[in-house]
């Protein structure tokens, strides 16, 4: 049997762990080939793709900071030029600097702006140059782009506000090539960015509906509906993923 993504080539930002890794290997175990960037963490990101390889996929990994937006169009085009195309882009990268909004310095809210939102507008810019009907474009948002359970998130909830409209409004202009724009919005996924243990996790956890954190293979599953076949009526909506949290 053939697999959903079989001759598709996909691209995920931040690849080399937590979520963008789970999701990079998904897309590969479903057929696509592969492309990740990370910023600092070259020995994870080669053991993604090794991950990968040993698997029967094929992948690439590419350094390329998503502040940097001359970095990440030369990722888009290494992508393009190893695997010939283009047809899942995931905007997966992103950070965030838990603290109160008073004391959040003009550095972080920089940071948090370049890489959640410019880097997204820039790798999404430069991956539609290269897409075809059937193309996918997905944001990894967040369920606190939409409700926000906690503080100590001003600026990040306020860029994946932004990720959420800019899906929407995105959807609207391209639907007509053919290619759906939809916004994933994890709620609280046990990752090195939001660890299940300890003390700034007890609020998440209780705020979800199923009082647990979730796994990253269970945002992937998500991003792998949206990249294949089965979701071509569906574009400019916002999947939250998030057990419950925003119910
Ligand atoms: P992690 O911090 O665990 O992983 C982040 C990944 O992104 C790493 O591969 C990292 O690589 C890469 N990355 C970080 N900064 C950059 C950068 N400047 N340029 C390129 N790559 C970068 O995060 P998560 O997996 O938890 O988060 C992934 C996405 O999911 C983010 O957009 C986050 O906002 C979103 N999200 C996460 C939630 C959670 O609870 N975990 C909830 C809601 C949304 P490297 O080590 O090389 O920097």
């Amino acid at each position: 049997m053939s697999k959903k993504l079989e001759g598709k080539s996909a691209l995920v930002t931040g690849g080399s762990r937590g979520i963008g890794a789970a999701i990079a290997k998904r897309l590969a175990s479903d057929g696509a080939h592969v492309a990740i960037t990370y910023s600092k963490g070259a020995d994870a990101a080669a053991s993604v793709v090794d991950d990968i390889k040993r698997a029967g996929g094929k992948a690439i990994a590419i350094q390329a900071d998503a502040a940097d937006s001359d970095a990440v169009k030369a990722a888009v085009e290494k992508t393009v030029s190893v695997f010939g195309r283009l047809d899942v882009l995931v905007n997966n990268a992103g950070t965030a600097f838990p603290k109160s909004f008073e004391e959040s310095t003009l550095a972080e809210m920089n940071r948090v702006i370049d890489i959640n939102i410019r880097g997204v507008l820039v790798a999404t810019q430069a991956a539609l140059k290269h897409m075809k009907r059937g193309g996918r474009i997905i944001m990894i948002g967040s369920a606190v782009g939409e409700r926000v359970a906690a503080p100590g998130l001003v600026p990040y909830a306020a860029t994946k506000g932004a990720v959420k409209m800019f899906s929407q409004a995105l959807a609207r202009e391209i639907g007509s090539r053919g290619i759906t724009v939809n916004n994933v919005q994890p709620g609280p996924i046990d990752t090195e960015l939001n660890p299940a243990a300890g003390d700034w996790a007890v609020p998440q956890k209780a705020a979800t509906a199923l009082d647990r954190y979730g796994h990253v293979d269970e945002i992937a599953a998500m991003v792998a509906f949206v990249a294949g076949p089965d979701s071509s009526y569906v574009t400019g909506a916002n999947l939250t993923v998030d057990g419950g949290m925003n119910a």
